[in-house]
């Protein structure tokens, strides 16, 4: 989170601009609350230059809900006959539980799958193995474990299929420009780069919200939140004002282009140091590497306790790496400065010198 958010989110705790009342005593439907709904939609719309074909809508559940949701709403109006069909692309193990999760609701097809390459890299869209018949494209743009990104989206219909793309974009939201012409529908749990847990940004293109399985739940279906602004049952209030005084944030910055030129800066001020070290190791194909999510193992595991607890002296903290992946993890997602990176590549290079 910025420090700027925090401090002004703990600033309005008890008095929201002189109200008298913090955003979570409010009510919902109240004046306040609604200038802060729309003001937060208008700026999200804005600084991620959403379309206007497409809904934004804040939801809950996180992204593992939304699993479920993303299929649960686009199934319902199969193109074959027969069961409804979703393709995913697998390139890690987020993308791999939404294949899972999904399989409760329609007929599941893996069109890639990474993991016979440990997750190291993506082939060409065009040998992917894609159905003419799906009902749509599952892919996550961000994998925040395995540090995998799409630098670009594949463009379905110039591959022949004529279906909507799904987005898991969770880890990587508002840190890089949308392909947005290439997407149906986006989705993205608050907390990597948007505040805080507890709210889910979908972003439905408009001619999708009639496909909902009839066993969607109402409070779970895009049509419905769409046509009560996100407030078909109470929002989480306090998470989307937090999301709003982040997206200030964003354009304090300078926007997503200011924000995607200063990831870039601290992805390769990382990537460099480990390349250019004989002890740090980061495996993944360049060119699918993440910016956001960066693994890197040390030469001997061994290390790895004493380089959490030396880090964790030194300030740097929540550095180690998924368990199912090993080693270690930077998360250097937009709130992290460029000069947090400087000080992890300074402390890296310290630790190198004193163990290898
Ligand atoms: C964190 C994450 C999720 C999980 O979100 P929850 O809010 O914990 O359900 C889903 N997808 C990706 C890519 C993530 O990074």
């Amino acid at each position: 989170m910025p420090l700027e958010v925090l401090l002004r989110a703990g600033s309005d705790v008890a008095n929201w601009h002189g109200t008298g009342m913090g955003v979570m005593e409010m009510s919902h439907r109240g004046a306040a609350f609604g200038d802060i709904l729309e003001r937060t939609l208008a700026d999200v719309r804005e600084v991620l230059g959403v379309p206007a074909n497409f809904d934004i809508l804040f939801m809950q559940g996180g992204g593992l809900a939304h699993n479920a949701i993303a299929p649960m709403n686009l199934l319902g109006k199969p193109k074959a006959i027969g069961a409804p069909k979703a393709d995913f692309v697998v390139s890690g193990s987020w993308s791999h539980k939404s294949s899972v999760e999904a399989q409760r609701y329609g007929d599941v097809h893996v069109a890639f799958n990474g993991k016979s390459t440990q997750f190291k890299t993506v082939a060409d869209a065009t040998d992917w193995q894609l159905r003419q018949q799906t009902d749509y494209v599952h892919l996550c743009s961000n994998e925040t474990i395995d540090g995998v990104e799409f630098s670009t989206l594949p463009d379905l219909s110039a591959l022949g299929i004529d279906a909507p793309l799904v987005v898991d974009c969770s880890s990587h939201i508002a840190s890089r420009s949308i392909e947005w012409h290439k997407i149906g529908l986006a989705f993205a749990g608050a907390q990597k780069n948007l505040g805080p847990a507890g709210v889910t940004l979908a972003f439905v293109r408009q001619d999708l919200t009639d496909r909902a399985m009839a066993i969607c739940p109402s409070a779970f279906e895009y049509k419905t939140i769409a046509a009560n602004n996100s407030m078909f049952n109470t929002p989480p209030t306090n998470a989307i004002y937090i999301v709003g005084l982040v997206f200030e944030w964003l354009k304090s910055q300078g926007g997503l282009a200011a924000i995607e030129a200063n990831n870039l800066v601290k992805a390769n001020t990382l990537y460099q140091a480990i390349d250019g070290s004989s002890f740090y190791s980061n495996d993944i194909d360049v060119a699918w590497r993440s910016r956001m999510n960066v693994p890197f193992k040390l030469a001997t595991e061994a290390l790895n306790d004493a380089f959490l607890a030396q880090a964790k002296t030194a300030g740097l903290l929540q550095l180690k790496g998924h368990k199912s992946v090993g080693g270690m993890r930077a998360s250097i997602y937009n709130a992290m400065p460029l000069a947090g990176v400087q000080a992890l590549v300074a402390f890296m290079q310290q630790f190198e010198q004193q163990h290898a």
